[in-house]
């Protein structure tokens, strides 16, 4: 297929800020689309030429992107940097530098999907001694052959800023449309949820049908997508929902999912990318843990003070990126122990449609403890008192609070339900507690903050539309430090005007793609006119705004943007805290 096909559909996506119209462009893209260039396009619409949790990065440095795009089209540098300087997206540089280009190659010859597909691929895996010319001639090569238009989404593409702003659920919509009927949507996401790979959804959909689906399967070292928990606001509301229940500490960490073969390690966050290299004293524990078997184990990984054997601020370890040198110091210094709480594979068996009962004795089975591997602590009960007790224990050994498991609930991949449930410690002061809200905007700063920032827009999660509405403005609990550096750490998140994910009633004067996740601590809940969050759910024309919002620090790395606090919540909250107001005398 011609690339030229593909880019008419994304300037269309671009265009548009409807889901429903986008959903209907990619349908028609995939119907138009020769099987063998599926999954390509697939991965393309993501923004990426491979599954997530392979890790492989395009990302080429934007300096050395400008110089080709110099030297492709002929044009003089200092325009070029020009461009760049007024134009801040390279993908709008290369498509205005190419409509100006001084002489079009004289054979040049219209670019495929599987060409731009094998050059980006080929771009992503050189590697070592003269892979930078190697680079440089495979992308040259391509923009010698686009039109500005495809230029444009190439080179957005190698930088790593594609964002074509298209969930990856609303893929999951348009196969299901296109391969087969939207009542099947849910066995797609299905799919999805068990593979974290949407072009290998793709193959299987269109080329078996819904019965290629359900070939589909748990498989070692392809993370599954993480089962999420609901919250409920008592005790004897988890009781009387669920029974009798396992409950677990909570652990205030970051999640973690091991891969673990007789040869090999891997680990996945939450997020589903390869954090193996993050933490050599996990794989180190977990292959004398797991001996000659194969497992897929999950758990919560967190610091502990070597010292007292108490929980460190998950702060510690949550930027252990960069060097090894750096990494293997840390995990000196602030070891973690992952407290493990499922088991989904044992010896090729997939355990998630077993019930939680059978999974937790096939861990144990599996796993041996030892220094850096455990248990999550747990007690099944069907008594209040019994698990108040047991969640003054939780906190008292640092935790959060309790997971509630329902006894005979299978593992859901990707899906928040009733049947895991949290309850954590600050419900009893609802808004004592932090939630993790996304930046999507920001306003200039003023005296001493002119330069940076003076607020950042942030927006709770509305899991059902799939949109970030905003829910306060936030501008304290930054150190100066921070402060300064703030526009540098959301450079990359930066856009033109308001993504379509966003719903908004301010005007930001700058806008970001929902990327970057922080936590914060607000006073209460209130009812708002100015922010979009539940609007109209309470009172007609209003949402729900955080008041005295403040950041606590903690820049939520290990968390997507889908894993922010939801709107859903919000309203929980705000609604349990109506309850205890009117309560009280
Ligand atoms: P939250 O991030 O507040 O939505 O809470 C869900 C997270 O709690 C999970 O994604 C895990 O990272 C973490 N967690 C801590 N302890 C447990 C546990 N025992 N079982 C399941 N999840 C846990």
């Amino acid at each position: 297929m011609q690339f030229a096909r593909v880019v008419e559909v994304y300037d269309k996506i671009e265009a548009t800020t409807k889901r429903l119209e986008m959903t209907d462009h990619l349908v028609r893209l995939l119907r138009d689309t020769p099987l063998e260039d599926l999954d390509k396009v697939v991965y393309l619409t993501q923004g990426r030429i491979h599954p997530d949790y392979m890790g492989i990065e395009l990302g080429l440095a934007e300096k050395m992107v400008l110089r080709v795009v110099t030297h492709a089209t002929g044009l003089d540098e200092s325009k070029v940097n020009r461009m760049w300087k007024d134009k801040g997206d390279l993908g709008l540089v290369a498509e205005d530098a190419i409509s100006a280009r001084r002489q079009k190659p004289l054979e040049s010859i219209p670019l495929t999907v599987a060409k731009v597909y094998e050059n980006l691929d080929a771009i992503a895996s050189e590697s070592g001694e003269g892979s930078q010319e190697r680079k440089v001639r495979l992308l040259s090569d391509l923009l010698g052959n686009a039109t500005p238009r495809e230029a444009k989404y190439i080179v957005r593409m190698v930088v790593g800023k594609m964002r074509l702003g298209v969930a990856d659920m609303t893929i999951v919509d348009a196969l299901a449309l296109t391969f087969a009927t939207k009542a099947d949507r849910d066995r797609v996401e299905q799919a999805y949820n068990v593979s974290s790979d949407l072009g290998e959804v793709a193959r299987a959909i269109s080329t078996k049908g819904l019965k290629g689906l359900d070939e589909i399967r748990l498989k070692l070292f392809r993370p599954i997508r993480a089962m999420l928990a609901e919250r409920l606001e008592t005790l004897e509301e988890i009781f009387k929902r669920m029974g009798k229940v396992a409950l677990e500490y909570k652990y205030d960490g970051l999640r973690v999912q091991a891969h673990v073969s007789r040869t090999k390690v891997q680990l996945f966050s939450r997020h589903l990318e390869n954090i193996t290299e993050q933490f050599p004293e996990i794989v180190e524990g977990l292959r004398t843990a797991i001996r000659g078997r194969d497992a897929i184990v999950e758990g919560e990984a967190v610091p502990v003070d070597s010292n007292t054997g108490e929980f460190l601020p998950f702060q510690e370890v949550s930027r252990r990126r960069g060097r090894k040198t750096d990494v293997d110091r840390m995990a000196k210094e602030f070891p973690v122990t992952l407290f493990s709480f499922d088991c989904l594979l044992r010896d090729g068996e997939d355990l998630t449609p077993r019930p939680y009962t059978e999974r937790r004795k096939a861990l144990e089975a599996v796993v041996g403890t030892g220094e850096t591997i455990r248990y999550s602590t747990s007690r099944v009960t069907e008594s209040v008192k019994e698990a108040e007790k047991f969640f003054d224990e939780a906190l008292q050994a640092g935790c959060e609070g309790l997971m509630a498991k329902a006894l005979d609930s299978p593992y859901e991949a990707g899906a928040r339900g009733f049947q895991w449930i949290k309850f954590k410690k600050e419900y009893s002061a609802a808004l004592s507690d932090t939630i993790d809200l996304v930046v999507v905007g920001a306003f200039a700063g003023r005296g001493k903050r002119a330069g940076s920032y003076g607020a950042l827009l942030m927006a709770a999660y509305d899991e059902e539309a799939d949109m970030f509405r905003t829910t306060c403005k936030l501008g304290t609990g930054f150190d100066d430090e921070t402060l300064r550096k703030l526009p540098e750490k959301l450079k990359g998140a930066r856009q033109d005007r308001r993504p379509a994910r966003v719903d908004s009633k301010l005007e930001a004067d700058v806008w970001f793609n929902p990327e970057v996740v922080l936590e914060v601590r607000g006073a209460e809940l209130t009812v708002s006119p100015v922010h979009t969050a539940a609007a109209g759910v309470i009172r007609p024309g209003a949402g729900l705004a955080i008041r005295f919002p403040r950041f606590t620090g903690r820049w939520r790395d290990d968390k997507g943007p889908e894993d922010a606090t939801t709107v859903k919540e919000l309203l929980e909250m705000y609604r349990s805290q109506l309850k205890r107001t009117k309560a009280s005398p």
